[in-house]
C-alpha cells in the first residue's frame, strides 16, 4: 500500500464524505482498504470547480469532452473486485480521465500504468497527480483497447471505458491468474465482466458482476 499524504489540499465537510461511504456500504461494498480510500481521497479535486459541490453524491459527473468521472460506486465496485484475488502489484487502467480512478488504485496496488486517447485530460490528470504527490502512476497518451504493450504482462487491467466486445489484446496481456475487469456492452447499457486467466494457460473463466454504464472505448488518439 503506497500511503499518499493528503493532508492540506483542502476538504469538503467530513459528514458529507461520511454519507458517501454509508451509501457505498449500504450497496454492498465490504472491503474496508477501499472504503478508507475513497473516504480520504480528494474527489472533489478531480472536478471542475462548478462542480466540486457535488463531488460526493454517488454519481458519474461531467470532465469535459463528453467523457465522465465513474460513479464513486463503480470505482469503488471494480477496486474491490480488483483486489478481491489477492495483492496485485501492476495495474493497467484503460480510461485516465479525470485521473481520480488511479489516485485510488495508487493507494492499494503498487503500480499503476494509465492509458488515455484525449490528450487534455491526460494534460489536466497528469498535473493533478503530480499537485497530489501521487508517484506510482505512470500516464500515456495512447488507444488503450490495443492495451499497452510496453509494460505488459499485468497482474489486473481495468478498463473504465466500455467496448462492444472484449478486445483480444487485453486478454493476452495478462499475467497468469490475471483479472480483467471491463464493462461491455452498447452505448446505452453494458455489463460489467469479470475475466480471469487461468494459471499461464491460455484460459479464461468469466462471470458478469452487474449492469453498469460507461462512455465508450473508442479506438484511435484525440488532441
Ligand atoms: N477512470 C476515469 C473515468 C474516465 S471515463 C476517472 O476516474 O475519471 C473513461 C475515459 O476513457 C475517458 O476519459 C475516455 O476519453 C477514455 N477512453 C475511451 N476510449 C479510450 C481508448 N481507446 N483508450 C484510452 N482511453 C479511452
Amino acid at each position: 500500500m503506497n500511503t499518499v499524504d493528503f493532508s492540506g489540499v483542502g476538504m469538503t465537510s467530513q459528514r458529507t464524505r461520511e454519507r458517501l461511504i454509508q451509501r457505498l456500504t449500504d450497496q454492498g461494498i465490504k472491503d474496508k482498504r477501499v472504503l478508507d480510500v475513497i473516504r480520504v481521497t480528494p474527489r472533489h479535486l478531480f472536478l471542475d470547480e462548478a462542480l466540486s459541490h457535488r463531488a460526493y453524491e454517488d454519481t458519474a459527473l461531467p470532465i469535459g469532452f463528453s467523457q465522465t468521472l465513474s460513479r464513486p460506486y463503480v470505482v469503488a465496485l471494480m477496486t474491490e473486485i480488483l483486489l478481491s484475488l489477492g495483492p496485485r502489484k501492476k495495474v493497467l487502467e484503460i480510461g485516465t480521465g479525470s485521473g481520480y480512478q488511479a489516485t485510488v488504485l495508487a493507494q492499494l496496488v503498487e503500480k499503476i500504468y494509465s492509458v488515455e486517447r484525449i490528450k487534455s485530460l491526460q494534460d489536466r490528470a497528469r498535473e493533478r497527480l503530480r499537485k497530489l504527490g501521487v508517484r506510482n502512476v505512470r500516464l500515456t497518451h495512447g488507444d488503450g483497447s490495443l492495451g499497452l504493450m510496453e509494460f505488459a504482462p499485468y497482474d489486473a487491467i481495468l478498463s473504465a471505458a466500455a467496448p462492444g466486445e472484449v478486445p483480444e489484446e487485453l486478454l493476452l496481456q495478462l499475467a497468469p491468474d490475471g483479472i480483467l475487469i471491463i464493462p461491455v456492452g452498447s452505448s446505452h447499457e453494458q455489463e460489467l465482466r469479470v475475466i480471469i486467466r487461468d494459471g499461464d494457460s491460455l484460459n479464461y473463466t468469466e462471470r458478469v458482476a452487474e449492469k453498469v454504464r460507461f462512455v465508450p472505448l473508442i479506438g484511435g488518439l484525440s488532441s
